[in-house]
């Protein structure tokens, strides 16, 4: 009976009769699990599946919960259950009743970068400056008004919204939103936020379509309540008015999206909304070792603003939470690869039983390069791998198209963007032209003066100028590294400005994600140097990255290690968890650090993280992160620190002061914290990349002599010969083929496990004695 695999405190939200109830639990007590057997219970209650309305956090957790539903019901019941994300259950309903709104039932779904083409064109329309009106900035600020109901006509209702949009310069910010919405409207299109402020309109317009929806969801269930937003929050009340057969579970301590707009105080203001709920706790982990609900509970607790609760697990007690220091960030992806790695060894493990936790996107490069040289399949969710996405891929096509300027998809990804003024229609032109005369487009937009195709002055010179940018990076290739020249080209271009100048979330992440490909262009041109007969240049790098897209390509071989940021992870589990980058500035975040309740919800995001570990965690920070193609020095994360010392084994002691190396406000004083929190390189002696400064190395060496050595006990020069198994910073484990040489000049040809001979020289090259 699939009730006795429950305890008793789960059974009684799931034999619940009828009326509201709220489950209150902290992680991995078993609140998806009570949501899933009371669907089952319902159902074998006789309550048909049609009547149930079940709404989860991410559509991959409602395909789950509906297999774990089939296995007790018999599959072609729970068929029937409408299960789903808000978005797709909404959207779903829309299909069926957007009429009444005037929407035709195969309505398109705009995806956010189609809302800021339209706004952006919009504002060109209308003949606006769109150095004020940035489109981007637009569409969060349309986005955020349509999640909190506040439609075209609320607006103009609104004299304070009006007045703090013309206090922002924008004035006509209304007009934007007004005709955005008339657009959509005309090219029968919703945007994500429509999905649920047209359900919130239909519901509320049209008392008739309110009341069948009523009777057809008798019973709503609602996994993750303490992350609904306002417009959700209003739908589920709506819905739930009549029969009030609401379930919602959650936890407070999870709440993790305030910043898109999720409201906290549903969870509190559920007792107020409904008459008779029922509260149901739940205190016994099922998924965690002590260690873990140990670590877990002493960090939360320190948030002040919280429901009081008990989470304790009869788990085996497990091994500590790991502690370990890399010196940079590709030590650290290559420390979380080799230990993947063991561990999988060790213990006969599936790549599928681990994953790898950051905080944000561009933290995954380094960990996807060690993993790559590994060979250890991953799987990189929520988003695109990293040399897919957009702006690194303009970044690449540029480069590509100084190594080789007839590629012509790189030529037209990039020929007008950053804006030149470069047209469709010249380019079908060139195409044309290009396609008669055998000849590349490149060659024919050199060869414009004499073979004018038609193109009028002006846009002859724009592609000129074009032209000449691309042969003036062909020149500097000549003499400079592949990592200066990619800086060169991503400020030239005018790539670098776009993204700067947009100045929302999405393009600083996009610049961070190009900071990031020049840091790993950086650490590949070190790299290079000890490769004898490498040069470090653009080519090989190109071809590098060719290389790891090609193994990137899905093989349909499912076991693979998972890569996303935490934000994703929730609601998940994974025997293995590493949480890498927990740095101050990265994690918390730099930008959530100003407010308790910032801060709060960060911790809010570590307890995420650390509780989605069953068997083993690992907690992992750097010395010194590269950015902008610097070493930055980096600080141990405060979170490291508010995790009871007993639930921790730290892999890297350094001194005495508890797992935290010395920093240079150690020495400085605050002086140059604050200008780490501007992420500036410390001026002063450049920065080494394997170990600490002179000013710490005298502190260090008067607290423990035995590490005080720069080179780090690593490099290992001697002793090599053939067939001397080795381990190599970047290529990883590898065999001894032949030394040759001696002095400064001894190399040594290396074959790597990952397939490749190479040979290094010694004098540079991290090798270790396996
Ligand atoms: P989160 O807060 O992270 O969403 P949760 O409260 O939803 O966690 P579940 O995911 O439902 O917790 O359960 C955590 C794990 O414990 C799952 O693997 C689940 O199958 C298991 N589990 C829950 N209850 C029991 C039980 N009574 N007996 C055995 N295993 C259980
Ligand atoms: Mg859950």
């Amino acid at each position: 009976m699939f009730l006795d695999e429950l305890n008793d405190a789960q059974k009684a939200p799931v034999l619940h009769k009828d009326g509201p109830l709220m489950v209150i639990a902290g992680a991995g007590s078993g609140k998806t699990r009570v949501l899933t057997y009371r669907i089952a219970h319902l159902m074998n209650q006789g309550v048909d599946a049609f009547n149930i309305l079940s709404l989860t956090f991410t559509n991959k957790a409602a395909r789950e919960m509906k297999k774990r539903i089939a296995d007790i019901v018999g599959s072609g019941e729970a068929k029937n259950l409408w299960m789903g994300t808000f978005h797709s259950v909404f959207a779903r309903l829309l299909r069926y009743d957007g009429d009444k709104l005037g929407y035709p039932s195969n309505f398109t779904i705009y995806d956010t970068q189609d809302s800021q083409r339209l706004i952006a064109s919009i504002i060109k329309e209308m003949g606006l400056d769109k150095d004020v009106y940035k489109y981007k900035q637009i569409q969060q600020r349309i986005s955020s008004y349509k999640n909190s109901l506040i439609t075209v006509k609320a607006y103009f209702q609104n004299p304070e919204l009006m007045e703090a949009d013309a206090m922002a310069k924008r004035p006509r910010l209304g007009e934007i939103y007004r005709h955005y919405v008339d657009r959509c409207f005309k090219a029968g299109a919703m945007d994500f936020d429509d999905l649920l402020l047209r359900t919130n309109e239909l519901l509320n317009r049209f008392p008739e379509v309110l009341h069948k929806y009523q009777e057809r969801f008798r019973y709503i269930l609602v996994d993750e309540y303490q992350d609904t937003n306002h417009s959700q929050y209003l739908i589920v009340r709506a819905l739930a008015d009549r029969f009030q057969n609401i379930c919602v579970v959650g936890d407070d301590a999870q709440s993790i999206y305030s910043f898109r707009g999720a409201n906290i105080t549903n969870i509190l203001n559920f007792q107020r909304d409904y008459d008779d709920v029922a509260v149901y706790r739940l205190e016994q982990n099922y998924r965690s070792t002590k260690n873990i609900v140990g670590a877990a509970n002493s960090v939360i607790a320190r948030n002040k603003n919280q429901l009081e609760k008990v989470v304790w697990t009869s788990n085996e007690e497990g091994p500590r939470i790991k502690l370990h220091r890399s010196p940079t960030d590709a030590e650290e992806g290559r420390f979380v690869a080799s230990s993947i790695f063991e561990e999988k060894m060790r213990h006969q493990m599936p790549n599928g039983h681990f994953a790898v936790l950051y905080r944000t996107n561009s933290q995954s490069r380094a960990i996807e390069d060690a993993l790559r040289k590994r060979d250890i399949p991953y799987r990189i969710y929520g988003g695109l791998s990293f040399y897919q996405r957009k702006e690194i891929k303009d970044v690449l096509a540029y480069l590509r198209l100084i190594v080789n300027p007839g590629d012509e998809e790189a030529l037209k990804r990039v020929v007008n963007f950053p804006t030149r003024g470069i047209g469709q229609t010249t380019m079908d032109k060139l195409t044309v032209a290009a396609n008669a005369s055998g000849r590349t487009i490149f060659e024919h937009i050199e060869n414009l003066e004499s073979e004018p195709l038609g193109l009028n002055r002006g846009t002859r010179g724009k592609l000129s100028d074009f032209a000449t940018m691309i042969r003036s990076f062909q020149v500097l290739n000549q003499s400079a590294d592949a990592f200066t020249l990619a800086e060169h080209v991503a400020k030239k271009s005018g790539l670098l400005l776009e993204f700067k100048k947009d100045g929302t979330p999405e393009g600083i992440a996009r610049m961070e994600n190009i900071e990031e490909l020049l840091n790993g262009i950086k650490d590949f041109v070190e790299g290079q140097k000890e490769v004898a007969d490498a040069k470090g240049d653009l080519s090989e790098f190109l071809e590098d990255v060719a290389l790891a897209t090609d193994m990137d390509k899905d093989t349909g071989d499912e076991d693979r290690v998972a890569l996303m940021t935490i934000h994703l992870a929730k609601g998940l589990e994974f025997p293995y968890v590493y949480i890498v980058g927990m740095e101050e500035d990265l994690f918390p975040s730099a930008m959530s650090m100003n407010t308790r309740s910032e801060l709060e919800e960060e911790r809010r995001l570590f307890y995420v993280a650390l509780t989605r570990a069953e068997k083993q965690a690992y907690l992992t920070y750097t010395q010194n992160r590269y950015r902008w193609g610097k070493l930055i020095d980096a600080e141990p994360s405060r979170f490291i620190e508010e995790i009871e010392e007993s639930y921790i084994e730290n892999l890297t002691p350094v001194d005495n002061y508890r797992y935290r190396p010395l920093i240079d406000s150690d020495i400085f004083g605050d002086v140059d914290k604050s200008r780490l929190r501007q992420k500036k390189p410390v001026a002063g002696t450049p920065p080494s990349r394997t170990g600490p400064k002179p000013e710490q190395l005298r502190r260090l060496r008067k607290l423990k002599p035995d590490i005080a050595s720069p080179k780090g006990s690593d490099t290992v020069i001697a002793d090599l010969q053939e067939g001397t198994r080795v381990d190599h910073s970047r290529f990883g484990a590898g065999t001894v083929l032949k030394v040759e040489g001696a002095g400064n000049d001894k190399k040594a040809e290396i074959r790597f496990e990952r397939g490749d001979v190479k040979k290094l020289l010694l004098r540079f090259a991290k090798l270790r004695v396996l």
